[in-house]
């Protein structure tokens, strides 16, 4: 009986997981569409595996990327990488590099990669792919600097610049391996998952599954570079390492002294950090951007941006239309948790935009922080820990996941007890009487030193 139960569990259970998993991330996926008269289907990464080789005599990057994915509808599969493939094999056959095809989805909002081969739904694939990756490394005297950084404010600018990836909504594990050849100066990584140094310049760096294509950090510079101070913070439900590193040991000190401070105050606020660690990279000048566990920021916005580990990085997007609900609530942070006295402002959009829209819509900052503060009043008639109490709860239940802007409306709907859809289609989806409120995606009216500005191209490549 009971060896026969085992046997059937053993069965059943791979499959089950499986089907579980696939429907969690492709639930948030965009709509599969057609293409060359055929299906473009999202996939569900479970795995990439990305083989890094450095060659610092000769100034070249290679990358050999192996994913598993999967498909829940037969179709040609789209993912994203910017770096054009020079050999493509799935499932161990070779196929012409041609046959990887960058692609407007139907809305024009974004570019894809759409593989025109149609797969089999619901059993694993294996895409290799090898591709150069010197134009995104700065080689000098033997030295190797790549920061493989990121920006969630235009197209695509997360990974998919540096490996194949895939959109928000799809969260899987990430291997590295990592060589340097042709110099005799050592080197080291500073990253946001688990760094094992193999030999001198040779490292296995391993993410964790719950990262997306806008979760992973990656900095490999020569040792010495820069100034670096590690500690520990003891969290609420874990020892913490912290790294912070900088070219000015100033920035270095005052740094990690604030992210101890941020690490309680937020800790306090919404409860245990999320993530095994925390790395700062502190710049002299320039904005910030936000990692799992990680962040680029100049020392002023190092509270904003460790705000995004709780919110963005810790409750993630899974989407586009998903991404002003973090800036709003790091914004309103920021500006110390102001309450308002209920709506009156004209409706903008917010989160009602194509689902191939992949980046975070401006008006997120200013006017994003406002509706929170709208919230924050409509809580506050029934609960004296307002809005903050509604987040804590909402980092409890979502913590490592990813939201769309409706399960936000629905948690919002639970807090309150009562319906927001009008609320939402007004201020958020901009769905009004008259129709659909323009989107503002050009005109900008952020103040940027009230809030982290993104980092430009020059600075990136600057600071890598
Ligand atoms: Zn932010």
């Amino acid at each position: 009986m009971r060896s026969h139960l085992k046997a059937l569990l053993c069965i059943v259970l791979p499959f089950t997981a499986a089907s579980y998993g696939i429907a969690e991330d492709l639930d948030k996926a965009p709509p599969s569409f057609a293409h060359l008269g055929r299906k473009a289907v999202f996939a569900d990464f479970s795995h990439v595996g990305l083989s890094l080789s450095f060659d610092a005599l000769n100034g070249k990057a290679r990358a050999r990327a192996v994913i598993e994915f999967e498909v829940r509808e037969a179709g040609m599969p789209v993912f994203d990488m910017i770096p054009s493939a020079e050999s493509v094999t799935l499932d161990g056959v070779a196929v012409d590099r041609s046959a990887v095809s960058a692609v407007k989805d139907p809305d024009k909002q974004s570019t894809v990669r759409v593989l025109s081969v149609d797969v089999v739904p619901n059993q694993k694939h294996t895409l290799e792919m090898v591709y150069d990756l010197s134009g995104k490394v700065t080689f000098s005297q033997g030295t190797v600097s790549a920061g493989f950084f990121m920006s969630d404010l235009s197209d695509r600018e997360y990974w998919e610049q540096y490996a194949p990836t895939n959109f928000e909504f799809d969260q899987y594990a990430q291997t590295m391996s990592v060589e340097i050849s042709g110099t005799d100066k050592r080197h080291e990584i500073f990253a946001n998952g688990e760094v094992e140094e193999l030999a001198m310049n040779k490292w296995q760096v391993s993410y964790p599954s719950y990262y997306s294509t806008s979760s992973f950090y990656f900095h490999l510079v020569k040792q010495g570079r820069f100034n670096v101070s590690r500690s520990t913070y003891q969290g609420l439900a874990a020892e913490i390492p912290l790294t912070v590193y900088s070219i000015s040991q100033s920035n270095v000190s005052t740094g990690m002294q604030r992210l101890k401070e941020y690490m309680a105050e937020l800790e306090g606020t919404y409860g245990a950090f999320a993530h095994p660690s925390f790395t700062a990279y502190i710049t002299d000048s320039g904005g910030g951007m936000e990692y799992c566990g990680a962040t680029v920021t100049s020392l002023w916005a190092l509270g904003h941006e460790t705000t995004h580990s709780w919110f963005a990085r810790g409750v993630m997007p899974a989407n586009g239309n998903a991404g002003w609900i973090d800036e709003a609530i790091a914004s309103w942070r920021d500006d110390n948790y102001p309450r308002s006295n209920g709506p009156s402002r004209s409706p903008r959009m917010l989160g009602g935009f194509s689902p191939y829209k992949r980046f975070t819509t401006q008006d997120a900052y200013s006017y994003g922080a406002d509706l929170i503060s709208d919230f924050d009043s409509m809580v506050a008639r029934s609960s004296d820990s307002g809005m903050k109490g509604v987040l804590r709860d909402m980092f409890a239940t979502f913590k490592r996941q990813t939201i769309t802007v409706q399960m936000f409306q629905g948690h919002m709907e639970q807090a309150l007890g009562t319906s927001l859809q009008a609320f939402f289609d007004k201020y958020i989806y901009g769905r009004t009487n008259s129709g659909m409120v323009e989107s503002r995606n050009a005109g900008w009216d952020v103040n940027w030193s009230h809030h982290p500005r993104p980092f430009t191209q020059e600075e990136l490549l600057k600071i890598r």
